[in-house]
């Protein structure tokens, strides 16, 4: 459903509010096809191109054709409600252009780990195939026929995709085919040999889910036994950057307030990361309690963002905001319009 809103009304000719997403997104989720796959913000997200999607053929002329829908309402100021308050629409004038170049890859049918604020661990009933249609074929379709171009950007996350069955033979395909900006969201819980390649070819960029900085908050996260595997894991993937590529593997840290939203856990868990060979850290806020809790952030909170930025600085290391706080910080200065604070763009 689309809405009128004042505020998305360009007043610019040939601008409009829309989002890299909307114009050449492409995500494959267990069920549908959306345009991206954000969600932690106001209007929810996950922007619908087709329902009820297992795996049939597709008829690339039909997404496009719901694009071009989106475009079409939203020139008008008239805007998806899964888009409303999402920090990533932006007035600009697009290219209106048939292609894909931001593709995400949602498979949500299985992992080795059991992270205790996963939307999944949550509501196992949305989740009751364990496998998915294979996406590879899609994906050679599109690459054959001009629509998936090679700066796109390809993610992975939603379940573990090391453990796909096809996980590996597309990682092959598109180092095969150059493509650069592959984005891996892992448990680091298995360690793939491709991965390590597409590392060590500067092609992928890895992000493993650590959420501690010592086993027993590991544990009580991800309810594993696996804190050292996953380290031995990073340290493996990290020896792949040696020469270049430095900031190829990245630790990532969910805060996650009552449970690892302390001084002592960052700083462990920055120092670990800087002992394993890492160079990049990425840090973002639980998405249950966001939500619960946007309005009233408390103050310690932004200390430790604050004080995440300072210790990884001191370690020389590359600090990236994930997407939830950089609505979080979006949010605040539209509100208040008094606090600033550096959002860093993803890569
Ligand atoms: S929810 Fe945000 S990122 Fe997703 S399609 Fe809408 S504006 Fe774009
Ligand atoms: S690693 Fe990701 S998919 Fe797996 S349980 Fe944790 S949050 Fe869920």
């Amino acid at each position: 459903m689309f809405v009128y809103n004042e505020k998305y009304v360009s007043k610019k000719e040939g601008f409009y509010y829309s989002c890299p997403w909307i114009e050449h997104g492409l995500v494959f989720f267990q069920y549908k096809l959306t345009n991206c796959c954000h969600c932690g913000h106001s209007g929810g997200g996950h922007s619908m191109i087709c329902n009820n999607f297992i795996g049939k053929k597709i008829d690339w002329d039909r997404i496009f054709k719901v694009k071009d829908m989106y475009r079409r309402f939203h020139k008008k100021g008239k805007i998806n409600l899964s888009c409303v308050g999402c920090n990533f629409l932006k007035e600009d004038a697009w290219d209106n252009d048939r292609y894909i170049n931001h593709l995400y890859i949602s498979h949500w049918t299985n992992c080795n780990s059991k992270c205790i604020y996963c939307y999944a661990t949550q509501h196992p009933e949305c989740f009751k195939i364990d496998k998915m249609y294979s996406v590879l074929p899609y994906l050679k379709e599109m690459f054959e026929i001009g629509l998936l171009k090679r700066d796109s950007e390809i993610s992975f996350g939603g379940g573990e995709p090391t453990l796909l069955d096809e996980f590996e033979d597309i990682l092959q395909f598109l180092m095969d085919n150059y493509f650069v900006r592959c984005r891996i969201h892992t448990s680091g819980v298995k360690y793939s040999s491709v991965l390590a390649e597409a590392i060590n070819s500067l092609l992928a960029y890895v992000v493993v889910s650590l959420d501690a900085g010592n086993s027993e908050t590991f544990q009580k996260i991800k309810q594993i036994n696996c804190y050292d595997k996953v380290r031995e894991n990073i340290r493996k993937y990290a020896l792949k950057t040696i020469f270049s590529g430095r900031d190829l593997v990245s630790s990532k840290f969910i805060i996650i307030p009552g449970i690892n939203d302390t001084k002592e856990e960052i700083n462990n868990w920055l120092i670990s990361n800087k002992k394993d060979g890492l160079y990049a850290a990425v840090l973002d806020i639980e998405e249950f309690w966001y939500i619960k809790n946007k309005d009233n952030i408390p103050s310690h909170i932004f200390d430790l963002i604050k004080y995440a930025q300072k210790r990884a600085k001191q370690l020389n290391m590359f600090f990236q905001l994930y997407e939830r706080l950089q609505n979080m910080f979006s949010d605040v200065k539209n509100k208040q319009n008094k606090f600033s604070y550096p959002i860093v763009k993803e890569k």
